[in-house]
């Protein structure tokens, strides 16, 4: 592990001072400090899943996993987790009782890959990586993203569990189909994607995000998550943010992109999560009913994360302890 000093000779020693004058050197101090001393490797992720998601990264990492390696198998955990309800297998359906999910990644060469409205594979993020990795595309959407998973040797599954089937029906019973009776007054409930970034020994940093959205939402509907730039965007230049809640106020304001992008201005992470709720909390009217939760990291191994509601917790890896953070909240 590397404490921030060392961390700073290292990339000075291989010429990254010298070679992005722009980008390290003149990275002014943040507004708001961490409230850690800054190491790497380090992984950050979304709510409480992600202490398993983050472990599993980690391990991957010192195993001698690449990044990309470390974020695909740290959010394949809770994808494969059947009592997680927002996430892969055992995922909340639509609206229908169809469980369909969203995934992107993006590893530190800028590459990306996404796959959305995909049934019956529980590891999305597993067909998003080969997304990126085999073909000349970006996103693929369901029945084209199946098709493609089975010919590489993905196995179809029932997503829906007993448990999801059985709170589908009684939803069915008291919504009146009206997906949007749930996100009113409980902003916190009906979804939970899993966004991880992680950056390894070298500085190098990917990310991944994957979800099965909001639960009970309009068959079809497909939010943020697999969205490169809104639910997950990584530069290996500048850093890494994702998002989670409701994808449609991140996709309005490109989120995770406009994290990055104020994070190159010189904001934290933490500032500029908490810029980035600002523009939601300016540009669109549904801030206050409904959350979001952005977390971020930069090159230097800082992270951040800020929310519109309370509520929000995210999972940090990093100086050997594992442990959940409760975010700040605009409201
Ligand atoms: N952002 C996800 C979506 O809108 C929901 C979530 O975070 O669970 O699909």
């Amino acid at each position: 592990m590397l404490n921030r000093r060392k961390f700073l000779e290292k990339i000075s020693a291989a010429g990254a001072v010298t070679l992005l004058p722009g980008i390290v050197k003149s990275m002014p101090v943040p507004a708001e400090a961490p409230d850690h001393d800054v190491a790497i490797p380090a992984v950050i992720s979304t709510w409480s899943h992600g202490i398993p998601a983050n472990e599993k990264a980690m391990e991957v990492m010192r195993g001698g996993g690449s990044v990309v390696d470390a974020v695909e198998q740290g959010v394949r955990i809770p994808e494969g987790d059947p009592d997680n309800r927002s996430v892969g297998l055992g995922g909340t359906p639509d609206r229908d009782g169809h469980v369909t999910l969203d995934a992107s990644i993006m590893g530190s060469d800028g590459n990306a890959g996404a796959v959305c409205f995909l049934e019956h594979i529980i590891h999305p993020i597993s067909v998003a990586r080969l997304v990126m990795e085999k073909t000349p595309h970006v996103l693929l959407a369901g029945e084209g993203a199946l098709q493609f998973a089975l010919e590489n040797g993905f196995e179809e599954h029932k997503l829906l569990t007993p448990e999801t089937e059985k709170s589908w029906k009684e939803w069915v019973k008291e919504s009146n189909y009206n997906p949007e009776v749930n996100w009113e007054d409980k902003p916190n409930e009906f979804h939970d994607t899993i966004g991880l970034l992680a950056m390894d020994e070298n500085g190098d940093m990917a990310g991944a995000c994957t979800t099965s959205g909001l639960g009970y939402k309009m068959r079809g509907r497909v939010g943020d998550s697999p969205i490169i730039g809104a639910g997950l965007f990584v530069d290996n230049e500048i850093g890494g943010a994702t998002a989670t809640g409701m994808g449609e106020l991140v996709m309005k304001t490109l989120g995770s992109f406009l994290v990055v992008e104020l994070m190159r201005q010189g904001r934290s992470p933490q500032q500029a999560c908490k810029e980035a709720v600002e523009r939601i909390v300016k540009k669109v009217p549904e801030n206050k009913i409904r959350q979001v939760g952005f977390i971020a990291m930069n090159k230097k191994g800082e992270t951040g994360a800020f929310c519109l509601q309370p509520g929000f917790n995210y999972a940090l890896h990093q100086n050997d302890e594992n442990k959940m953070i409760e975010s700040k909240s605009y409201y």
